[in-house]
């Protein structure tokens, strides 16, 4: 690991300055996955801004539903009351992912931030677009087992690999950033891009901009929900797909519907259209299947990948009839 300077500024305005100064500048909050890619000398800050001091740690209500600040623990967000009662889907992603012990110390923040898990992007003796621009694409003619089918490009096939990322797309969260411009707020379908010719860009935060919280707007989705995470072992593993499913059901017909989808993208990928086809129907696995069927108009498989044109639309099924009550 390389030489680093080290800071625990406990202002936000001095944290924002120190990161301004030099873009070898990093924050580190949790650190569960940047010290990770610095041991693999995929990221060699010359600089880490620790942020753990400032006051980023509350989840309160507001008018409009829930901030959960930055620096709160997956594990506290996990667990917290308000999340349990009005965003159990959240609290059901957050618990499926990582062990007990990385959900204490990893963010929110840093859990939106965190980077792909392809092989490729970590092994720095392979070529990888995304590590190092221009060196080609090691897993678009590798092994490609966990890659994208969606929203892929010739330059990088890679998936985002957060399973909270996947729950507050469906709920339509926003993401609140501060800056030199002052604060912003981006709405969670935005944040995170697809590859496109710029893979080494994973979200729209600017370079000179920090994560202060995310806003959960309150929603139906309090009952029928589920978050169903397949992956190759029960423990600590990221997912192959996931899918994070809220409907709102009266009188057995579906008034409204949330889905999206993790481990087939670039970015956590809402399946708005497959929404659509549930809304106003009723509830029976027929109608989920057409909806599944609609979510997977697009997608495109690599010679390891395929499997997940199968397990993708079983998944959304499953998922559905679970948040449905009918497994
Ligand atoms: Fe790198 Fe993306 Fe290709 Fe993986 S898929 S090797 S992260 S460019």
């Amino acid at each position: 690991m390389n030489q680093f300077e080290y800071t625990r500024p406990t202002k936000q305005k001095a944290a924002l300055e120190q990161k301004a100064k030099s873009p070898a500048t990093k924050f580190i909050a949790g650190g569960t996955n940047l010290i990770d890619l610095m041991k693999h000398g995929v990221e060699n800050p010359q600089k880490l801004v620790d942020i753990n001091r400032l006051p980023l740690h509350k989840i309160e209500q507001t008018k409009t539903g829930l901030r959960i600040g930055a620096l709160v623990a997956n594990s506290t967000v996990a667990e917290d009351k308000q999340v349990l009662e009005k965003f159990p889907l959240l609290s059901q992603a957050l618990v499926s992912g990582a062990s007990a012990q990385l959900r204490h110390m990893a963010t929110v923040g840093g859990n939106i931030m965190q980077r792909t898990r392809c092989y490729y992007f970590y092994d720095t003796a392979l070529p990888c677009n995304k590590r190092e621009p221009g060196s080609g694409c090691g897993a678009l003619e590798g092994i490609n087992r966990i890659h994208a089918i969606f929203g892929f490009s010739d330059k990088c096939i890679a998936v985002h690999p957060s399973d909270m990322c996947v729950a507050l797309a469906a709920l339509d969260a926003k993401v609140l950033v501060t800056g030199p411009n002052g604060d912003r707020s981006i709405s969670f379908l935005d944040f995170h891009r697809l590859p496109g010719d710029q893979p080494e860009k994973d979200t729209n935060l600017g370079p000179d901009e920090l994560i202060l919280a995310v806003d959960i707007p309150a929603s139906p989705f309090t009952k029928n929900v589920h978050y169903l995470k397949v992956r190759e072992r029960a423990s600590y593993a990221f997912a192959l797909v996931s899918v994070a499913a809220a409907l709102d059901i009266e009188n057995n017909t579906i008034r409204n519907a949330r889905l999206a989808m993790g481990g087939v993208a670039h970015k956590p990928w809402r399946l708005l259209g497959a929404e659509k086809a549930l809304i106003g129907k009723q509830v029976s696995e027929e109608v989920f299947q057409q909806a599944a069927a609609v979510a997977m108009q697009g997608a495109k498989a690599f010679e390891h990948n395929e499997y997940k044109l199968k397990l993708a639309p079983n998944s959304i099924v499953q998922a559905l009839k679970n948040a449905a009550g009918m497994a």
